[in-house]
């Protein structure tokens, strides 16, 4: 592969501004300094902070940033107004990303002004901008729909002026590759430059690649995507398509890829999309015979990344399209022999779990693998009773009788609601007989309602062996112990 970019590429992060402007996303300083530690840590070049001129939480989370000198340069979006830039030069920002609006729909509808006043204005900022000490990234705002003829003007003078970059905005997202070719290459040629894409139409990735093959050297980017609306060119998309796609050595921290996109997500909370490329969940996850057999015999068959590379791994679950392979490798890792026709028998029936629409957890496998063998069951953990507190004035506290082993014990826990008071009380309750710890807890409602059946499914591990199990109940905190104590007594069984 032959690398076919023009210079050493410079990624320009604003997770903690556009992507912050997602709507219903909202970031205190403390997650923000979280967030910025991660991002240069990963080898991101450039941080964009925030707005300063937005709130004092704003102004105080570019403080925080600045002052722990992370490595990565701090910038941060301004207008071209003398109140804003010195903001940004008060609370110690390396750079502006000073915005400037350049097509006449932005000029004449949303500022009511002429494009020479607009032009003035950012004349006036760049070099206000320089006189306090700042860097500046000088950026044409829906560039894409404007006079390329003006913005090339207006790029030009504000280089003269002193701007050390530029920044090419397609605002909504309207760009093509084909435009891109037309309208970077004059650009490129004045300053080093930015390309900044939304992802309205799906062409946020591509049309940033185009602009990085045709002289841009820098690209906007947010972790996960985000961003206004349809949200921004996602960083973890970039990076794993320089790399596989372009041969292109980005320097980035790949194997913190994943990291980084769950911390964003969790912080912001904005789930990453189930089938998302390179970070949702079902990104390295099989269920198909085919696909399944295949990527067993060889990743490489029906994979394009190694998710170890981006710090994830494959996972296989069952279901109605399983293939017998799986259900072997999942068999065997369960300790479980079997014959051909025994096997048979479980996919059988695994298929029709699955046809019921249902995930097929492994304590659905083992159940099924139990009755086809004929092993009875012996659980470890039976359950009496449990009772669970909550309400306004009063912290949800759960308590429960367990026979463990044949013993009785009485336990009482609290928790921040009574779910987790539930969980915890079960978790310590057994403490003394195993360490279990649950990793992760999933509900879904079947069918809206508040009387619709939960479904809650967790994973459970104890000394690095990890159980899937499931709870269905009308009661979400029953669905919940359900789900706990089969994954419970799945992973305290002894070996048969
Ligand atoms: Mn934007």
């Amino acid at each position: 592969m032959s690398v076919l970019f023009v210079n050493n590429i410079r990624f320009f992060d604003t997770t903690l501004r556009d992507g912050e402007q997602t709507p219903g996303v909202s970031l205190t300083p403390d997650q923000k300094f979280e967030i910025a530690v991660k991002l240069a840590d990963i080898g991101l070049n450039v941080i964009e902070v925030g707005s300063a001129a937005a709130s004092e939480g704003e102004r105080e989370a570019i403080r925080l940033i600045s002052d722990a000198r992370l490595g990565a340069e701090i910038s941060t979006y301004v207008r071209a107004l003398d109140q804003d830039i010195d903001f940004a030069a008060d609370y110690g920002t390396d750079s502006v990303h000073l915005v400037i609006p350049v097509s006449d729909l932005h000029i004449s509808k949303k500022m009511r002004k002429t494009r020479e006043q607009v032009a003035n204005m950012a004349y006036h900022a760049v070099e206000y901008a320089k006189e306090r000490g700042l860097l500046v990234e000088l950026s044409g705002e829906d560039a894409s729909r404007a006079d390329q003829s003006f913005v090339r003007e207006l790029f030009t003078e504000g280089v003269n002026r002193g701007a050390e970059r530029l920044c090419f905005c397609d605002t909504v997202g309207l760009l093509t590759p084909e435009k891109v070719v037309q309208f970077i290459p004059p650009i490129a040629e004045i300053a080093p430059l930015s390309i900044h894409c939304h992802d309205d139409l799906g062409f946020a990735l591509a049309n940033t690649i185009a602009a990085l093959k045709t002289g841009a050297t820098c690209a906007h980017v947010t972790v996960n995507g985000l961003g206004e609306r349809a949200g921004n060119t996602p960083f973890e998309e970039l990076v794993m398509s320089l790399e596989v796609l372009y041969g292109y050595d980005t320097g980035i921290k790949k194997e913190e890829i994943y990291h980084l996109a769950s911390l964003v997500s969790r912080l912001t909370g904005v789930p990453l999309p189930v089938n998302k490329a390179i970070v949702g969940e079902m990104a390295f996850t099989h269920e198909s015979g085919i696909h399944a057999h295949g990527v067993i015999r060889e990743p490489t068959t029906y994979e394009s990344i190694k998710p170890e590379i981006i710090g994830r791994k494959r996972r296989i679950v069952l279901g109605k399209h399983s293939g017998s392979a799986s259900v072997e490798a999942a068999l065997n890792e369960m300790n479980y022999h079997t014959d051909e026709s025994q096997v048979k028998e479980i996919i059988k029936r695994i298929k029709e779990l699955g046809d019921e629409g249902k995930r097929v957890t492994d304590t659905d496998l083992m159940a099924v693998a139990d009755a086809v063998l004929a092993i009875e069951y012996k659980p470890v953990i039976k359950m009496r009773q449990i009772t669970v507190v909550s309400g306004s004035n009063v912290i949800p506290t759960a308590s429960v009788t367990l026979v463990v082993n044949g013993q009785e014990i009485t336990g009482a826990s609290t928790g921040n609601g009574p779910v987790d008071a539930a969980m915890q009380v079960l978790r310590k309750s057994i403490a003394d007989v195993a360490d279990i710890q649950l990793e992760e807890y999933h509900v879904d409602a079947i069918r809206g309602g508040t009387d619709a059946l939960v479904e809650v499914t967790v994973r459970l591990s104890k000394d690095g062996k990890i159980i899937t199990s499931r709870g269905a109940r009308t009661d979400i905190i029953m669905a919940s112990v359900e789900a706990m104590i089969a994954g419970m007594n799945r992973l305290l069984r002894e070996k048969a």
